[in-house]
Formats: C-alpha cells, sequence, structure tokens
C-alpha cells in the first residue's frame, strides 16, 4: 500500500473506518471464531528515543525493568507454551529505535523468527523502523506480519 493510500484510510471520519473494518473482519471471520494470538516483548525498556508517551523510553522514571533482547532459547520456550495453549500466532516487540540489516542484533532476531516459525505458528514482529531489506530478510526468515505507528 502505498503512503497516499495510508494517508486516505487515516484521514476518514472514525465511523466509516469502523464500518470498513466491520466489514474486512466479517470477510475473513465468519460466527463466533476467534485466532489466539501471544505478544511477547523480546527486548524491554531502556530505550535511547525520547518518545515522551511510550514507557519503554529510558528518559523517564516508567518503573519498566530494562532487559536485553532475550535469547532464542527463552523466546522458544514462551513460543511452545502458547503454541500448547492454543495460539496460532506469535507476536514480539523490542524496545528500540529500528534495526539494521547486518549488525548483530538482526541477525539474532532473524534466528528468533525462523525458529518459532518453524513451530508452524504465524509470526508477526514490531522492531521501530527498518528498511526494505530489512523488511525483505523478515518475510524470507517467516515473518507475516510487521506491525508499526505511523507518525508524520
Ligand atoms: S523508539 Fe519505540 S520503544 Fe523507543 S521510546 Fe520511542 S516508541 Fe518507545
Amino acid at each position: 500500500m502505498k503512503f497516499a493510500e495510508l494517508s486516505a484510510l487515516y484521514h476518514q471520519p472514525l465511523f466509516d473506518l469502523i464500518s470498513q473494518s466491520r466489514a474486512v473482519h466479517l470477510r475473513h471471520w465468519r460466527g463466533e471464531e476467534v485466532q489466539r494470538c501471544t505478544l511477547l516483548s523480546i527486548k524491554t525498556g531502556g530505550c535511547g528515543e525520547d518518545c515522551a508517551y511510550c514507557a519503554q523510553s529510558a528518559h523517564y522514571s516508567t518503573g519498566v525493568e530494562r532487559e536485553d533482547l532475550l535469547s532464542h532459547e527463552v523466546v522458544m520456550a514462551v513460543a511452545r507454551r502458547a503454541r500448547s495453549q492454543g495460539a496460532t500466532r506469535f507476536c514480539m516487540g523490542a524496545a528500540w529505535r529500528g534495526v539494521h540489516d547486518g549488525s548483530g542484533k538482526f541477525e539474532r532476531v532473524l534466528e528468533i523468527v525462523r525458529q518459532v516459525s518453524s513451530l508452524g505458528m504465524e509470526v508477526c514482529v514490531t522492531l521501530g523502523e527498518i528498511g526494505p531489506a530489512e523488511a525483505r530478510k523478515l518475510k524470507a526468515a517467516g515473518v507475516t506480519a510487521y506491525n508499526h505507528n505511523i507518525t508524520k
């Protein structure tokens, strides 16, 4: 989707947007079926960015305890438990501005994504800013959806 299309969606009256989202929902999810999804913070707090709304920012005292990027063993244990409890989607979020292709942390995230994907779960991530190279590699590793706020 192009930015202009996203912008047109974003600037709609709220109730138009709600009606459209309801129609999309009904097209894909009839009846009372729901998908179970587990969300895990794989890197928590201590973000160097100064986003005043965000509890992960190191610039504010928010009570969030800083935690480095989790090992793939820890993530896999959580993902296996989630699958055994009925989750078919596993989403991972990291508190940093973004990741870059070629960096050690990006390679670690790719490996985590591959392993979670090998469990047969849909994988989504929220890793801050990425570019086309990172997006392609994440998709190849098994990511099916990318969550990110849009700002202007
Ligand atoms: S870059 Fe993301 S994680 Fe970091 S403070 Fe801003 S919103 Fe929070």
